[in-house]
């Protein structure tokens, strides 16, 4: 088999995994490069492989980088057919849609557009659960897991040629509210395994919420406003789930909590047709009806005109994408708030290097926000127990579990990179640095 790593190598997006076997071709994901120039530009090059000779997308979970570029792989050419988890099929359906319009709207070189996310959402016709092993061909089999990072998310067994390989796709952090914590994997000849969080350690989830919780009181005290930059999927709902708690505890003030995106909504909508999937007590909770996603101080904001109205309030909790401040409508928020001593900017996921979020969290004194410079003032806050990804703890344990004969490290920055390979390297096992469009014989 030969495997050729045509993204999410050396970094953390475009995830893309192609692996030649005898008789069957597959790829794993085919995700958007996000953040810097340099990377994004890698969208528009031609693939490391030929779209039209690809039997099999094998596709993890509905994230952007992970999927952003499946229109173009159909418009090039591809005519295999898609796997994926239900779930992630709804997923796809309003994460594609979404970026096939952004694409529309842009002015030059569009990847591809709303009719190609058509055509390619047709393309996913074999849907799995958790557990479920699908036959590729000629002997190779998929099995897919519970990766435990968002909705639907899988981590993919192949099996072919006498080998055992396992892409970890992304893996889930433990103990989150509204996923189970990730399976574990089975032995393994080879692992793909993702380092995003690969140098750090996160925090338990309860002390998370503790210091969102602080953030909030003291801000809304002070009459600034807390801005949380959020991603649609699965953090939206998190946070929204925190915030429901928050506050029938009366641990936090009443106050207006504005969803500010059209996008997360949608999202939204999905996982409130999966409830049954949450881990418990979220899933008892929406049994008995409470709705965490809809509660009396949610406040969904889907016009542009109820957007704006939000300028005109004080005090109040703004949750509006994209999760890394790189478009959408928490431009608007940040350049409102960000030079306001009062307000807070809380981050609760990845920011890319690149971004905006970054350059932000890095402590940019002024920032660039649609064309104008702004001050930061606003007080800045990481709260990584939120993160939907598992930290070096959780990634070596289950690694350890795969014992795998050969490891390819993958998305993650290169101190995530390098501090993950040590870490493994200590534990005996011999540990690669993909490089992108390296190919690997295993
Ligand atoms: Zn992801």
């Amino acid at each position: 088999m030969r495997l050729t790593f045509a993204g999410a190598a050396g970094t953390v997006t475009g995830s893309c995994f192609f692996l030649e076997t005898k008789g069957t071709k597959i790829l794993v994901d085919c995700g958007m490069f996000q953040g810097l120039p340099e990377l994004e530009v890698r969208n528009t090059e031609p693939f490391s492989f030929d779209p039209a000779q690809v039997d099999w997308l094998i596709l993890t979970h509905g994230h952007l980088d992970h999927l952003g570029l499946v229109p173009r792989l159909v418009r090039e050419g591809f005519q295999g057919r898609g796997i994926c988890t239900v779930p992630t099929r709804d997923i796809a359906q309003v994460m594609l849609m979404d970026a096939a319009r952004i694409q529309e709207e842009e002015e030059e070189g569009a990847l591809y557009t709303v009719e190609d996310a058509l055509d390619s959402l047709d393309r996913f016709s074999v849907l799995v659960e958790y557990g479920e092993e699908v036959e590729l061909g000629r002997g190779i089999t998929a099995k897919f897991h519970d990766a435990g990072h968002i909705l639907g998310a899988t981590f993919v067994e192949i099996k072919g040629e006498g080998k055992t390989l396992v892409f970890s796709g992304d893996l889930g952090n433990r103990g989150k509210p509204l996923v189970e914590d990730p399976v574990y994997p089975p032995k393994a000849d080879a692992l793909i395994l993702e380092s995003t969080y690969g140098d750090r350690f996160h925090p338990p989830l309860a002390d998370s919420v503790e210091e969102l919780r602080r953030v909030i009181v003291e801000t809304l005290r002070n009459g600034g406003n807390v801005v949380i930059p959020s991603f649609a999927l699965e953090r939206t709902q998190e946070v929204l789930y925190i915030l429901f708690w928050l506050w029938k505890e009366r641990k936090i003030p009443r106050t207006k909590i504005f969803l500010d995106s059209p996008l997360a909504t949608q999202a939204t909508k999905i996982f409130e047709r999966y409830t049954e999937r949450f881990p418990e007590p979220a899933r008892k909770i929406f049994r008995k009806k409470e709705d965490p996603f809809d509660f009396e101080l949610l406040e969904y904001t889907l016009s542009k005109a109820a957007s704006k109205k939000i300028a005109e309030e004080d005090g109040v909790i703004i949750i509006a994408g994209s999760g890394m401040c790189t478009g959408g409508r928490v431009l608007y928020h940040l350049r409102a708030n960000l030079p306001r001593p009062e307000s807070s900017i809380v981050f609760v996921g990845y920011q890319a290097e690149g971004t905006l979020g970054r350059a932000i969290l890095d402590g940019a004194p002024e920032v660039e926000i649609l064309g104008s410079l702004v001050p930061v003032r606003a007080g800045i806050w990481r709260i990584e127990g939120l993160s939907a990804h598992a930290d070096q703890e959780v990634l070596v344990d289950w690694a350890l579990h795969a014992d795998p004969g050969q490891t390819f490290l993958v998305h993650g920055e290169p101190r995530a990179l390098g501090a993950l390979a040590a870490r493994l390297a200590d534990h005996g096992y011999s540990v690669h640095i993909a490089a992108w469009r390296e190919t690997v014989e295993l």
